[in-house]
């Protein structure tokens, strides 16, 4: 029986419990309470959409719940997703004021912030009345969350807004690969499906480039907004790696959320080769889906990993191992099927372009490491593939679309970008508000044009 929003009941996250429950109202006002409502608020500094945080907490406490949506989801459409997902101990909670003026813990803004959006999606009907028809079209190239905060923008200001998604859901990863302890595949779905309601449409299973060309969008729309994202997982090109089971982290993490994984997991031993965040959701995942062992394989010391050290703690507590300055060079197979992985110990060196020390490979230091499943979460490949036909003039800056960081226009006219494929990788908020700031440079341009 399908889900009514598009997925299967049985899916493995469903056994994952998200780690932090929605608040009610009575926690929400005595949290609102403690705030200073600082002026010049060093947490609203620390927001990539810019939310006024002081404001919008002053109107919650003081019972101004329309003016506190309205102040929020005007920043950040996806306020609702971002309150679970934002790693918001390095953003805006990580800039109150509380713990270095008297010790207390900060304001939690996150939860204010979920608890004021989901009052909007679920209670408020009228927080964004559409503006009369432009008669003006946008095409969006992708139903990930940038793309749904500039479509909602857009609707917004009167344009017609029309989704290009190649696949069969929104919200792209935000839907498809948050670990399920931080949200569930329901919610950014159901978010995205309220936003849209000002007027977007969505044509589903619609590649651009396949069933529909950008010669052909050109022709029919005023401008074209990309948010593809970024392309698939992924690989280190080592011996074995065509072995069986290998996923990428994204492809792991989409099955598990989508539900062509089904629990419980078949496997007894999971090594999971990064030390990024995605590797440690995908390792996460693996332990709370009951998976005995997981076994992070990282290349450089612990201290120089690249994912949030709150989540890194989270996984360990979980029961995540891990090999660090261990670099896997083969991936060990029997008759196809994957037995571990071959690797060598690690040195720290001289600092590389990143700044961190340099990992060198140790002679003579060749080790095997046994599993029965390898996650490769070493990121993923740029969008160029997943936009065939794409106009020459477009300039890429390596493997992401170049943009304008003011506007996100693109190097030819009446196209934008923004989201992972313009930013090559950042967060959920990130895409929210490089959408919205698309919207805004889209309609400045397609009123100039109509004058
Ligand atoms: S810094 Fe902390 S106390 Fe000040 S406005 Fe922001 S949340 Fe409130």
């Amino acid at each position: 029986m399908p889900h009514p929003a598009g997925l299967p009941a049985e899916r493995a996250e469903t056994a994952i419990a998200t780690h932090e429950r929605a608040w009610g109202t009575r926690e929400v006002l005595l949290e609102a309470q403690r705030c200073l409502y600082c002026h010049n608020a060093p947490c609203s500094r620390g927001c990539p959409a810019g939310v006024d945080v002081a404001e919008f907490i002053r109107s919650l406490r003081t019972g101004a719940w329309k003016a506190a949506a309205r102040l929020v989801l005007s920043a950040n459409a996806l306020a609702e997703t971002c309150g679970c997902v934002c790693p918001t101990e390095m953003l805006c909670v990580g800039e109150c004021v509380l713990p270095r003026i008297d010790g207390q813990a900060p304001i939690a803004i996150h939860r204010l912030q979920r608890f004021i959006a989901n009052w909007a999606r679920t209670r408020a009907t009228d927080l964004f009345p559409r503006q009369p028809d432009t008669g003006m079209r946008v095409a969006l190239v992708g139903g990930g969350p940038a793309s749904v905060a500039c479509a909602h923008e857009l609707a917004r200001r009167g344009h017609a807004a029309v989704i290009f998604e190649s696949g069969e859901l929104l919200g792209g990863l935000n839907t498809a690969a948050i670990a399920p302890h931080k949200m569930h595949a329901e919610l950014p779905l159901a978010e995205a499906e309220w936003l849209l309601r000002t007027g977007v449409e969505v044509r589903a299973r619609t590649a651009v480039g396949e069933a529909i060309t950008f010669a052909q969008l050109e022709e029919e729309y005023d401008a074209i907004f990309i948010g593809v994202g970024q392309g698939p997982d992924r690989r280190l090109g080592l011996a074995g790696e065509d072995a069986r089971p290998l996923l990428g982290a994204i492809e792991f993490l989409r099955g598990v959320k989508t539900g062509r994984l089904a629990t419980p997991l078949p496997w007894k031993r999971a090594l999971c080769v990064g030390g990024g965040n995605s590797a440690i959701d995908a390792a996460r995942t693996l332990k709370e889906l009951g998976v005995p062992e997981v076994v992070l394989v990282y290349r450089r010391a612990e201290d120089q990993m690249k994912g949030y050290p709150g989540e890194w703690q989270a996984a360990k507590l979980a029961g995540v191992h891990a090999h660090f300055l261990t670099l896997p060079v083969a991936v060990l197979a029997s008759e196809g099927t994957v037995t571990g992985l071959r690797c060598i110990r690690m040195t720290p060196g001289e600092p590389d372009e990143s700044g961190r020390p340099r990992p060198v490979p140790v002679p003579g230091s060749e080790h095997d490491i046994a599993g029965d499943l390898v996650i490769m979460a070493v990121g993923q490949v740029g969008a160029g593939d997943l936009l065939p036909g794409l106009p020459d003039d477009i300039r890429m800056g390596g493997a992401r679309i170049a943009v304008s960081p003011e506007t996100g226009a693109t190097s030819r006219a009446g196209y934008y970008a923004g989201g992972d494929c313009a930013n090559g990788g950042a967060e959920v908020v990130n895409a929210a508000a490089e959408g919205l700031r698309a919207a805004r440079a889209i309609d400045d341009y397609l009123r100039t044009r109509a004058r």
